[in-house]
């Protein structure tokens, strides 16, 4: 199977020094697997309410200055809807989703009437109330069924992270698929995107890691292959915080070709590669790729 990697930013804002690097380290994974290999990207637009308009198309441009070229023409999730609807489908077909009526007061009285105070990552585990039926509630949302799937504690090995567990009926709950008024969920949506465009290896921030559990799940019941994952470091604030578009980092600079070049050496820094040595972003990039492929261990394809 050809090499496919890509990188898949959200138009929610500019790219920033941790969206950089995750692009840097899923083009530089791609390259070091030799020729026939394919950077993609897609402009993760599918939750239209947090995305700018315009932003997409200057998130491809900063690229674009940082010599960072996808191998296709990107792709645009709201293009893509029909895909994700006819996996709600299957699913669907499956009993693998299930419409849900719940608000969030809903799910907090549920919760506290079980005894459960659990919060993870301030999200509450849904207790599944409406497995069993609406109870006269319209619905508010379709959600993937973890109970109708093997339980337990589903294991991957993540390239840089290493062994990985979790179990996601328990930690995360029965997830969303789609909200009622409209917007996509992006478990589902870069399940069908990745399995579609042939993706083999995901190459993303650390910040996503916790998502890996319920994509390979979706995969499981949509029957599509599950690539490799690696998840890149994240890029700290000043603060200590992990740096992102919602805490207000700085968009990078790119309206030079020394600017570009300076951000893409801080991305590659925070990679732990050295600093360019090369006078322009396209011999930087040329130049980090056999370090990448010491540091990662990419399989040439
Ligand atoms: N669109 C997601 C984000 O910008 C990344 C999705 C992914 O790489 O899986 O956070």
């Amino acid at each position: 199977m050809r090499a496919t990697g890509r990188f898949a930013p959200s138009p929610t804002g500019p790219l920033h020094a941790g969206s950089l690097v995750a692009a840097l380290a899923s083009w530089l994974d791609v390259r070091a697997r030799g020729d026939r290999a394919r950077w993609l990207i897609r402009i993760e637009d599918a939750d239209t309410e947090r995305c700018l308009p315009g932003m997409g198309a200057h998130i491809l441009q900063q690229l674009a200055d940082c010599a960072l070229l996808p191998d296709e023409p990107p792709e645009w999730q709201t293009q893509r809807t029909a895909r994700y609807e006819a996996a709600l489908a299957t699913l669907q077909a499956r009993g693998l989703a299930y419409p849900c009526g719940c608000s969030r007061k809903d799910i907090d009285l549920a919760l506290a009437r079980l005894g459960h105070t659990h919060e993870r990552h301030g999200e509450r585990v849904y207790p599944g109330t409406c497995r069993d039926g609406l109870h006269g509630k319209p619905a508010r949302a379709w959600r993937f069924a973890t109970h109708r799937m093997p339980g337990g504690e589903l294991q991957w090995t993540d390239r840089r992270l290493g062994p990985q567990q979790q179990d996601v009926q328990r930690e995360v709950g029965d997830f969303v698929l789609r909200r009622a008024d409209g917007p996509w969920a992006y478990q589902l949506a870069v399940v069908v995107d990745d399995a579609e465009q042939g993706v083999t290896d995901v190459v993303r921030g650390e910040d996503l890691a916790d998502n890996t559990a319920r994509q390979i799940l979706l995969q499981q019941a949509l029957g599509l292959p599950t690539p490799s994952y690696l998840h890149t470091p994240l890029v700290r604030g000043a603060d200590g915080d992990k740096l992102s578009k919602q805490n207000g980092a700085t968009a990078i600079d790119t309206a030079t070709p020394a600017a570009a070049l300076a951000a893409l050496d801080t991305a590659a820094r925070a990679l732990g590669l050295r600093p360019a040595t090369a006078g322009d972003c396209a011999a930087a990039l040329a130049g980090w790729v056999p370090e990448w492929r010491d540091l990662y261990n990419s399989r040439p394809s």
